[in-house]
């Protein structure tokens, strides 16, 4: 028989220990690269983060307060709330400086601001949800923080601790909870906003920068509600590219898509189908990813959406209906590239049951027809007695206005 001594007991129980911590480790990184498609884990490298309980709140005087809207004519991101969140960044002063809440006011920039000429920005979108319970819930925000940060890292802006960002966020959310509509046909849309601000015309790293947060009630993202869309899906655009930044939530990728769904809508239709390549590879469509559900050469039914290469936002959504799919366990849920040829040959098979977009804003958006080099195909989304889009549309809802509890909706702290 072997006697151990209390040396080796310990020795063995760090090792056994390091070993369960690395598996700890590594599991976590996985679910990261699962869902942003990025080898890099750490959140953030700023050694100091600006923190929650630093934060000073100044109310809006009576007299500042806003009407509130009919939910009922709502349209996207035109009214905002009495309050924001800022934070400025300066890196001669030792980085982040103190949060503040403040009444909704307009922010005054150096001529020379990075953002101005470069750029140099991102965002965030994510929603607060009046439940049936009367709470506030909030999706999934600890994903859109990571992506923050991936954003952050891709445009030389600082990092931070998302953590403390959502505790910040939360707090504005209490303040001006009475704008979460009361009503499951909207909701209270957040964005996170970060910007270089240094008044310096160099292409270069922000040593000044602001990150604020501006809140909007929000109805339908398409004014008509959950109605299907047409696309144009012309190969002659191109939205991302490999070894571009597609793949994050910069400013920069959004502007130069105005004039492509300018020309979608001069040719009556609603939305862009990105597409990318010689194979003419579906990527996304307008700001949302994208969905097929169809039914394989063997018999197999297939929801699919592209996978993370670069090319792709890694949505919150996206990455949430991967997840459901998956659970559910009843149907082949896979990460693959998509052509026209695709789409083309599984339509003319009736194999092709299913197209849809995903994001925030819309959650699912059904599309029922593409236009493709002056041909139109039309896809059969909205003809089937029960849709999987619509499966996925409602068990969403349900987790965020609270019908169900989920591990997925943040309920916030009203008090
Ligand atoms: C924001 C966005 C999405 C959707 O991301 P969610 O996190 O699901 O809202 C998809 N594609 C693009 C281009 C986007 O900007």
């Amino acid at each position: 028989m072997v006697i151990q001594t209390t040396k080796q007991c310990a020795c063995r129980w760090v090792l056994q220990h390091q070993h369960k911590l690395k598996q700890v480790a590594r599991s976590c990184h996985l679910k990261v690269k699962e869902a942003l498609g990025v080898d890099d884990i750490r959140d953030y490298d700023s050694e100091y983060s600006f923190k929650y309980t630093d934060l000073s709140t100044t109310l809006a005087e009576p007299s500042q307060l806003r009407m509130k809207p009919d939910v009922a004519d709502l349209k996207f991101g035109h009214i905002f709330t009495d309050h924001m969140l800022k934070i400025f960044y300066h890196k001669a002063l030792g980085g982040w400086q103190k949060p503040e809440i403040i009444p909704f006011e307009n922010i005054s920039l150096h001529p020379a601001a990075k953002v101005l000429h470069y750029a140099i920005e991102l965002f965030e979108g994510m929603k607060a949800y009046r439940g049936v319970d009367g709470r506030i819930r909030v999706f999934r925000p600890d994903l859109n923080m990571q992506r923050m940060n991936l954003s952050a890292k891709g445009s030389g802006l600082p990092t931070f601790d998302g953590m403390e960002l959502i505790k910040t966020i939360n707090k504005l959310l209490t303040i001006d909870q009475e704008w979460v509509p009361h009503s499951e046909a909207s909701s209270l849309y957040i964005r996170p906003t970060l910007i270089g601000i240094d008044g310096t015309l160099g292409v270069s790293q922000s040593e000044s920068a602001l990150l604020y947060t501006i809140l909007c009630p929000v109805g339908a993202y398409f004014s008509g509600g959950n109605e299907s869309v047409s696309l144009l899906a012309d190969p002659s655009y191109t939205r991302a590219w490999p070894g571009g930044c597609g793949d994050r939530k910069m400013g920069s990728n959004y502007g130069p898509t105005i004039r492509v769904q300018k020309q979608a809508t001069s040719q009556g239709k609603q939305q862009v189908l990105w597409l990318y390549g010689d194979d003419h590879q579906l990527t996304e469509v307008g700001t949302m990813n994208i969905f097929a559900f169809y039914v394989a050469e063997n018999g197999k039914k297939v929801l699919a959406t592209p996978p993370l290469n670069g090319l792709i936002l890694p949505g919150v959504t996206r990455h949430s209906i991967l997840q459901l799919a998956q659970e559910w366990n009843e149907f082949e849920v896979v990460e693959r590239i998509l052509t026209m040829q695709d789409v083309i040959k599984m339509q003319k098979e009736n194999r092709l049951l299913e197209l849809f977009g995903s994001g925030t804003a819309c959650i699912v958006s059904p599309i029922h027809s593409v236009d493709y080099m002056g041909t139109e195909i039309p896809i059969p989304t909205m003809e089937h007695a029960k849709p999987v889009f619509r499966r996925i549309l409602d068990r969403l809802t349900a987790i965020q206005y609270g019908h169900v509890e989920h591990p997925w909706a943040h309920i916030i702290d009203q008090e």
